[in-house]
């Protein structure tokens, strides 16, 4: 374990409900199962300490990363410097007021989508098959079978990289395709208010068992992976256009373009992030030569390599 600074040991004082840890591989906490060591990685047990930790990494000056399920981004081999923050956490509040549903940022979409069902309110059944987090989801306009997070979502809560709580709602969410006002900002998502209409639990369920029977036959969730790994380019399927060109089970060290879904690169055998992105680079190039077409990748690549 490699000695903290002491700038490092104010921050990780911040810290007395939640966990500190050091040289924390990264691989444990993404669903790509791929990343070198968090120099400082901390899980703030709810959002007064969230703010207590952030002010003083600011104060510190220490470089920050947040995560939530890890389930979008890839983390490179060298790992990340600084301080990377988990919010998995921030379970609170979770409450339901007639159709309003008021969540943490921390629960993971599956949860709040189950939850939802439960209650006969509908609109979140997209999200069952989604590893995420709800901040998470909401940072990147997570969406899924005709549903985003988008139609739902009208109020956040959030802090901003000072610790300062702030709220956005309606216009202010700038939501688009796979984009939030929280990529512009910075700003980490807290709790998250969603309004959802009433409907049969049964006609909610069903829908949601067909989402997840259709993710089990087309996605290869044997395979640690982060999702689709490119954006669907303007007029084409990311997926589509890389059957048809003949990449799948194109391979790079442990990573492979699924033969089961071409839009996702797995961790078929011990990848490196390097493996992952140069099979990456070579779809694009590939894909760019066939079609003209670029391939931006929908995956977070953060940390050094
Ligand atoms: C098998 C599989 C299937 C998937 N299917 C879908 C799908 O159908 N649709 C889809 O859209 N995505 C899908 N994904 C991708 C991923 O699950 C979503 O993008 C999800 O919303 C990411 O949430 P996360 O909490 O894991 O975010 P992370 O991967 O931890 O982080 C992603 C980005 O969000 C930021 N972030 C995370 N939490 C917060 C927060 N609370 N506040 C501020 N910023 C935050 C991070 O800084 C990072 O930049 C899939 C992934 C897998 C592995």
């Amino acid at each position: 374990m490699s000695a903290l600074s002491a700038a490092q040991v104010r921050i990780a004082q911040a810290v007395t409900r939640g966990t500190v840890r050091t040289d924390e591989p990264m691989a444990r906490h993404t669903t790509f199962a791929i990343g070198g060591p968090a120099d400082v990685y901390i899980e703030p047990a709810d959002e007064d300490e969230l703010v207590d930790v952030l002010r003083a990494v600011h104060a510190a000056g220490e470089p920050l990363t947040v995560l939530g399920g890890g389930s979008n981004v890839l983390v490179g081999d060298g790992g990340i410097r600084g301080v990377t923050i988990c919010l998995r956490r921030l379970a609170q509040p979770l409450a339901v007021s007639g159709t309003v549903m008021r969540a943490g940022g921390g629960i993971r979409m599956q949860r709040v989508s189950t939850l939802a069902a439960r209650q006969g309110l509908s609109g979140l059944e997209f999200a069952v098959g989604i590893p995420g987090t709800l901040g998470g989801g909401v940072w990147m306009n997570a969406g899924a079978y005709g549903g985003e997070m988008s139609t739902v979502v009208t109020e956040v809560t959030a802090v901003t990289r000072t610790g300062e709580r702030v709220s956005y709602s309606g216009r202010e969410l700038a939501f688009g395709y796979r984009h939030s006002v929280f990529q512009d900002t910075g700003d980490l998502v807290t709790s998250v208010a969603m309004v959802l209409v009433p409907d049969e639990a049964a006609a909610i369920r069903a829908r949601m068992d067909d989402y997840t029977a259709r993710r089990r036959h087309k996605q290869p969730l044997e395979y640690p992976s982060a999702g689709s790994t490119f954006k669907r380019p303007p007029g084409y399927f990311a997926g589509t256009l890389i059957d048809e060109t003949g990449l799948k089970g194109l391979t790079v060290g442990g990573a492979q373009v699924s033969t089961r879904h071409a839009g996702f690169v797995i961790n078929r055998h011990g990848a490196t992030a390097a493996d992952v992105k140069a099979l990456i680079a070579l779809v694009q190039e590939k894909i760019m030569a066939a079609h003209g077409v670029y391939l931006e990748p929908e995956v977070r690549m953060i940390g050094d390599d």
